[in-house]
């Protein structure tokens, strides 16, 4: 893996030490929401010299990108044309609005894009000879899952066949269904298959039923979608009747805000920094904003160390994990890993990938049910995870499919919709009925 692996710890810090103090140097002459951070606090460019100095500044919550994504770019007129030309935008899929927020990457963070996807494919352990399978569907606005893969194949000289999935649109017409879509993965000989954990399930599932044949693949790559080890376990196990018999899954934590994600080397190797000369991973505490020690749970943060359009720091990703920057025992790296699977930590509930405010779902099945009693549930079945809409009455599709249709447009999610005979508060417990309730963890 060369270059992953680093001489070790000085490296990697001497490294991010370098690239913070030019990032600090923009930030001061350019970035509107860190101005006025900086300002408030008194602090200038100078005061951070090492990524510790990073403990200076408070949290940035979602709330505050999401409120002014523009006041998070940089902004300076005297820098090279790479760092100011926007080669692309995508978009959050969510947001407490209901509106996508756009993450801004010049032609200077392309190219660091393209170098992370390229680390992240060699810490999974991608060989020159590989064959990727694109299972993600397209978006109705751009999102990094469908686009950096492929990316992530030219970063390596790799072919990518995008099987496109479905169709995100009435006026888009070449999406394929699952049998086609099983039917391209298997013509490509693709070796890999990459996508949201139930989509790929779905595919080798299918395989299986028909006989297609995936003999040539052995990796999985998963984002997007929490999967506990059982289902990993089953993933795997119809991976390897289907496929390779040494194939394996290897998660990733993702965000639109890295534009790639953290992933494993190995099953249950923790969640490793694809690119720490990139971006700083910190751990906070959730009531203070402190810094955690290393080895102890809080809330995992993103700074951006090399990038010249939209740079956060000190962005809280909305989940908690513990970190590790002990060399992996897998294979041999030294970058930063997350050694517990990120759970969900703020007020934004994260279903299916999406972040969804909760107070929009009340509010989506208030303006239908007006003062029906009702509970929104998130559980996590085999297939992902899964939102249903109780209703302590009697009702009809009719009714079902117009509550469907509104949280839908409020969130992006389809809910499962149920009628109930029953009340569904528990006044023995609670003084209210909980709106909303998450039988995940
Ligand atoms: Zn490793």
């Amino acid at each position: 893996m060369g270059d992953l692996l680093f001489a070790g710890r000085e490296e990697i810090e001497a490294a991010q030490a370098a690239n913070l103090a030019e990032t600090m140097a923009r930030i001061a002459a350019g970035h509107p929401y860190y101005r006025r951070v900086l300002a408030s606090l008194g602090l200038g460019a100078a005061d951070f010299r090492s990524p510790q100095d990073l403990a200076r500044l408070p949290l940035t919550r979602k709330e505050d990108y999401m409120r002014e994504p523009e006041a998070f770019r940089i902004a300076a007129g005297d820098l090279p044309e790479e760092m100011q030309a926007v080669w692309d935008v995508m978009y959050t899929t969510g947001s407490t609005a209901g509106q996508p927020t756009p993450f801004v990457s010049t032609s200077f963070d392309f190219f660091r894009i393209l170098e992370l996807n390229r680390n992240m494919l060699r810490l999974r352990g991608v060989r020159p000879d590989d064959v990727i399978a694109n299972l993600f569907p397209l978006t109705p606005r751009p999102h990094g899952a469908f686009i950096r893969t492929m990316h992530a194949a030219a970063s390596m000289n790799l072919r990518v066949v995008a099987a496109l999935p479905g169709n995100p649109s009435p006026s888009f017409t070449l999406g394929h269904g699952l049998d086609e879509v099983v039917d391209i993965v298997s013509r490509s000989r693709a070796t890999i298959l990459w996508g949201v954990p139930s989509y790929v399930r779905r595919v080798v599932v299918r395989a299986e039923e028909t006989g297609a044949d995936l003999r040539p693949v052995r990796l999985a790559f998963v984002t997007g979608e929490g999967l506990a080890e059982p289902a990993r376990d089953e993933l795997t196990a119809a991976l390897r009747r289907v496929g390779a018999a040494d194939a394996w899954v290897s998660i990733s934590y993702g965000a639109t805000e890295m534009q790639g994600g953290m992933v494993e080397c190995a099953p249950g190797s923790g969640y490793h920094n694809p690119a720490p000369e990139q971006f700083h991973i910190g751990i906070a505490d959730p009531a203070t904003g402190a810094p955690v020690e290393d080895g102890r749970p809080g809330l995992v943060t993103l700074s951006h160390l090399r990038r010249t359009g939209t740079v956060l720091l000190r962005y809280a990703l909305g989940d908690t994990s513990v970190l590790s920057r002990s060399r992996c025992p897998h294979c041999g790296s030294w970058t930063d890993r997350l050694v517990a699977m990120p759970r969900r930590a703020d007020r934004l509930l994260k279903i299916k990938g999406t972040l969804v405010n909760p107070d929009v779902l009340v509010q989506a099945a208030e303006g239908v049910l007006g003062g029906r009693e009702f509970q929104f549930s998130v559980a996590r079945d085999a297939g992902g995870d899964v939102l249903a809409l109780k209703i302590a009455a009697e009702g009809g599709a009719p009714l079902a499919e117009r509550l469907a249709q509104s949280v839908k447009q409020a969130c992006g999610i389809t809910p499962v919709v149920q009628f109930a005979a029953e009340p569904l508060a528990d006044p023995g417990r609670a003084w209210k009925a909980k709106r909303v309730v998450d039988l995940r963890d």
